[in-house]
C-alpha cells in the first residue's frame, strides 16, 4: 500500500443484518480495535467515502438504497460485503423476500465471512480493500492522463 497521501473514510450501511454483524464492524471503530490506526474514518455522507462497508441480505427495500450510496460515491471505490448474509445471503438467501448477498446488487470486492463476521477479520477485510482501493486509485488515475 501507498496510503501516505490519503486517509481513506468509510461509510457503513446495514441492509437487512440483524445487528450482529454491525456490532463488530462499531467495535473496530472504538479504541480497542482503533481502525483509525490505518487512517480510516466513518463518514455519514457516500461523497466523502471511499469504501463502503455492507452488513446483512439484499431485498425489496433495501436494494434501491445500496445502490444509490453506492452511486453516490465518487470513482475510485471499494464495497466490502461483512458478514454471510451479505456475502451470500447466509441461511436467508432462498427466503422469498431475499435477493442474495450485496453482489446480487452491486460489484462487491471484499467478502469477509463469518457470522457474525469477527473484528479482526473485519479489520483484515478493511486493509484488503485498502490494497484495492490503491490500484484502483492508479489506474483511475493513470486512465485520466491517458484522456487528456
Ligand atoms: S451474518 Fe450473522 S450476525 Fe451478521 S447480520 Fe447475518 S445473521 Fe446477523
Amino acid at each position: 500500500m501507498s496510503f501516505a497521501t490519503k486517509s481513506p473514510w468509510i461509510i457503513h450501511y446495514a441492509a437487512t443484518s440483524c445487528n450482529g454483524c454491525d456490532i463488530e464492524v462499531l467495535a473496530c471503530l472504538t479504541p480497542l480495535y482503533d481502525v483509525e490506526r490505518f487512517g480510516i474514518i466513518n463518514s455519514g455522507n457516500p461523497k466523502h467515502a471511499d469504501i463502503f462497508l455492507v452488513t446483512g441480505s439484499v431485498n425489496e427495500q433495501n436494494l434501491p438504497v445500496i445502490r444509490q450510496i453506492y452511486d453516490q460515491m465518487l470513482e475510485p471505490k471499494v464495497v466490502v460485503a461483512i458478514g454471510i448474509c451479505a456475502t451470500s445471503g447466509g441461511v436467508f438467501r432462498e427466503c422469498y423476500n431475499t435477493y442474495g448477498g450485496v453482489d446480487s446488487a452491486i460489484p462487491v470486492d471484499v467478502y469477509v465471512p463469518g457470522c457474525a463476521a469477527r473484528p479482526q477479520a473485519i479489520i483484515d477485510g478493511v486493509v484488503t480493500a485498502l490494497g484495492v482501493l490503491d490500484a484502483k486509485s492508479a489506474a483511475f488515475a493513470q486512465s485520466k492522463k491517458e484522456a487528456s
